[in-house]
């Protein structure tokens, strides 16, 4: 039964900096904090971080910087970023982007931690844009309502040895996603001890 198995306490967490709610591991260690990580997603940190100290380091220049790029960093651009990724349009973007790099024959592979493991396992993109986004669209209602509920939503292979392709993804929220990759691996972990038993 998945809820006898013990799971990591806090799979994601929301960052307090941009509001989106990621894998933990996405946010720096912090021995201070309840759960051990800091409360600011490590893309916001590193982005406070250049801005910081490029301010410092360059004065008077960073301010004409800023003035010469208000379309680029003005506070209105940043407000509209962090909307636009709630609207379908947004999240087509944004799981595309994810997929091609998490995929070997992705458009760009990146072998980040938490690709790796679907990398490794030789995981293929199936699908075209266009098969993504009728999907994403199909799922329209879905997606919505788990933005509703304030969760994330993100992409789930139905069979998780499977590849993406558009019959097996589904969208569900990055909550439950979470949990169901602790619970394969438990799972994994617990057939690996009762096949060396026997
Ligand atoms: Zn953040």
């Amino acid at each position: 039964m998945a809820a006898e198995l013990a799971l990591p306490p806090f799979a994601v967490k929301r960052c307090w900096k941009c509001g989106v709610e990621k894998p933990l591991e996405q946010f720096g260690k912090n021995a201070s904090k309840k759960d051990g990580r800091d409360g600011r997603c490590k893309e916001c940190a590193a982005r406070w971080h250049r801005e910081h100290f490029d301010r410092e380091k360059n004065g008077r220049r960073h301010s004409n910087y800023c003035k010469n790029n208000r379309e680029r960093h003005g506070r209105y651009n940043r407000a509209y970023q962090k909307r636009y990724h709630l609207t379908i349009d947004g999240f087509i973007a944004a799981v595309w982007h994810r997929l091609n790099s998490r995929t070997i024959n992705g458009s760009h592979p990146r072998w980040s931690r938490r690709n790796r493991p679907y990398l490794m396992a030789g995981i293929r993109l199936e699908l075209t844009r266009d098969e993504l986004k009728a999907v994403i669209t199909a799922n329209r209602s879905v997606i919505q309502a788990i933005w509703a509920a304030g969760g994330t939503p993100s992409i789930d292979r139905i069979d998780s040895t499977g590849h993406y392709s558009a019959d097996n993804i589904q969208f569900i929220p990055l909550r439950e996603n979470c949990r169901k990759a602790a619970y394969e691996t438990v799972a994994k972990e617990r057939a690996k001890k009762l096949s060396a038993q026997t």
